[in-house]
This record gives structure tokens, C-alpha cells and sequence, in this order.
């Protein structure tokens, strides 16, 4: 576990056995352990591996905070409520109903992910409603003995919230300031179907600046010190990887042949500032054909 201030650590889960992929943060205080994105039942046996070392069971965890209810980050929710009945897990109020019924979350996710399913996310259990709390824009609600304030930032999915803690001046953002794998390294919008939504996103990326947080927290990957700087390369990356897709909706072809050739663009970018391993990690955390089919559909449905 590592340390980001007091009572703030978080957990690399190391998804795919490639370090720095997905990040679970961890609240530790008077009011108990609350884990925020607790990724995938595939691996559980990670994050129950750093809580152990950290002197943390599950029977200490009595929150979990969903930024939104994809896989990559809420899918292990119901199998830790299953283990430990006391868990409340706390999702932004227009997601609540897949985490009861995940039915339209496995089949939407089957749809992308296919055969790898399995191997990607591993087992996808209910949450009973009895232990889910729904919020809204603008709560306010405790965990861990701190108070969190919640923002609908829509944008990568129509559920998704972002949290600021006050007390240490950390906004955990899920993946609406994008994926940004280490310090320094580029920022890449996580633009999967069916939810994409540019103007949403933009309103969202405010949002969160007007926190004026000292610290943004990434799921994919951790902190990010400079949150101004951050948000305002979120944006443009958005906007050229929007309108790269834009472009390749213009093509002569198949959809197959503009999707690759909007693979291609977006590869050709990012190899300027990294190697091919940092990019099998960036297509890891986000994958680019996934991109192209969530940006299509979104310049498609206006
Ligand atoms: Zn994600």
C-alpha cells in the first residue's frame, strides 16, 4: 500500500500482471476502512494481499465508493459484499440499479470484451439493495471518518461521480481526467461505448476544477500533482482523439478501416513520448479499438 497523505494510501492491483494499470484508494479512519474502486474480481487476491500486509481485513472495509460501475472498477463490489454483509457501496444513483440487477452490465461488457470476459474480470455478483447508497450531484457523505463531496462528472459514463476530500485536498476522479499511467506521461481519454458524451465531459472536467484540489487522484493511475495542468491536457487530448475519430468517419471504407486507421493516428502520438511497452500498458488500461467504436457512436447519434 502506498501512502498519498494521512489516512489516504492506495493499492496497485496489478491487472493483467502489469503494474500501475488500475489503482483502488483506501481510506483509513475512526470510521473504518472504505476502499474507493476496488477493480475486478480478478484481482481480489491483490488487493486482499495489500490490506493483509497493511493489517487490514475485509471485515474492517465498511464502504466501498464506485466512481462508476465498469468493470475494471466496481466489478469485485458484490463478491466483497458477499464475503462481508456490512459493506455499504456507495454509486452514483443512476448506476445503483445495474449493481442490483448487473443483467445489462455483463451483457453491454460482453459486447466489448467477448471471450476475454472471464479472464479480465472474473466473477460479477449483485449487490442487494440493501447495501447500496445512491447519491446525487452536490452530497455530502462519510466514510472512513471523512467527509467526501460528491460531483455528477458525466462524460466517459453517464453515472459517473467524482469525490473531494476536503481534509486532504484530493479529488478522486475515476477516469474523467483520463488515463495517465505515470507522472509526465501523456493523458488518454478512456472513450469506450455507449456513453460518450464530449459536452458532458467538458462541463464535467470543470466541475472538478472548481474543486481547486491539491491533489487528482486517477484510477488509472494514481495521483497527479498539478490538477489545473492535468485537467486542461484532459481536455485537449479529448478534443484531438474526438475529432481524430471525427475524421476517420470521412474515410472511403469500412468501418473496420477507419477504426484502424484511427488506431494507427492515436498509436503514432503516443509513441513519440514512449516506448511500445508503455503503450501495451495504455491499451491495457483503455483499449484504442474501444475508443474508436465509443467516439463513432457518439458523432453518429448527433
Ligand atoms: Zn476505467
Amino acid at each position: 500500500m502506498i501512502a498519498l497523505a494521512g489516512g489516504v494510501s492506495y493499492i496497485d492491483l496489478e491487472f493483467s500482471g502489469i503494474q500501475r494499470i488500475i489503482a483502488t484508494a483506501v481510506l483509513i479512519g475512526p470510521g473504518g476502512v472504505a476502499l474507493l474502486d476496488p477493480g475486478p474480481s480478478s484481482t481480489l487476491p491483490t488487493l486482499r494481499g495489500a490490506l493483509d500486509r497493511a493489517g487490514i481485513t475485509l471485515a474492517d472495509v465498511n464502504a466501498i465508493v464506485l466512481s462508476h460501475i465498469h468493470l475494471d472498477h466496481g466489478g469485485a463490489a458484490g463478491t466483497l459484499v458477499r464475503e462481508n454483509p456490512a459493506i455499504r457501496v456507495y454509486v452514483h444513483e443512476r448506476g445503483a440499479a445495474h449493481m442490483v440487477d448487473p443483467t445489462k452490465l455483463v451483457a453491454s461488457a460482453a459486447r466489448l470484451y467477448g471471450d476475454a470476459m472471464d479472464r479480465l474480470w472474473g466473477e460479477i455478483r449483485a449487490v442487494p439493495a440493501a447495501n447500496l447508497v445512491a447519491l446525487r450531484d452536490g452530497d455530502r457523505f462519510a466514510v472512513a471518518g471523512r467527509d467526501l463531496q460528491v460531483a455528477h462528472t458525466p462524460g466517459h459514463a453517464v453515472h459517473h461521480i467524482s469525490c473531494f476530500d476536503v481534509a486532504s485536498g484530493i479529488a478522486f476522479v475515476g477516469d474523467t481526467a483520463g488515463i495517465r499511467l505515470h507522472p509526465h506521461g501523456p493523458i488518454v481519454p478512456p472513450t469506450p461505448p455507449p456513453d460518450i458524451d464530449l459536452e458532458a465531459w467538458r462541463t464535467s472536467l470543470a466541475r472538478i476544477g472548481a474543486w481547486h484540489a491539491d491533489t487528482l487522484f486517477l484510477t488509472h493511475f494514481g495521483s497527479s500533482s498539478s490538477p489545473s495542468a492535468h485537467l486542461a491536457e484532459t481536455a485537449e487530448r479529448l478534443e484531438w482523439m474526438a475529432s481524430t475519430a471525427r475524421t476517420s468517419l470521412a474515410r472511403e471504407g469500412s468501418d473496420e478501416d477507419r477504426e484502424r486507421w484511427f488506431i494507427d493516428q492515436v498509436r503514432i502520438a503516443l509513441l513519440q513520448t514512449m516506448n511500445g511497452n508503455g503503450l501495451t500498458a495504455i491499451e491495457t488500461a483503455g483499449r484504442l479499438d474501444l475508443n474508436w467504436k465509443g467516439l463513432a457512436r457518439y458523432w453518429r447519434r448527433r
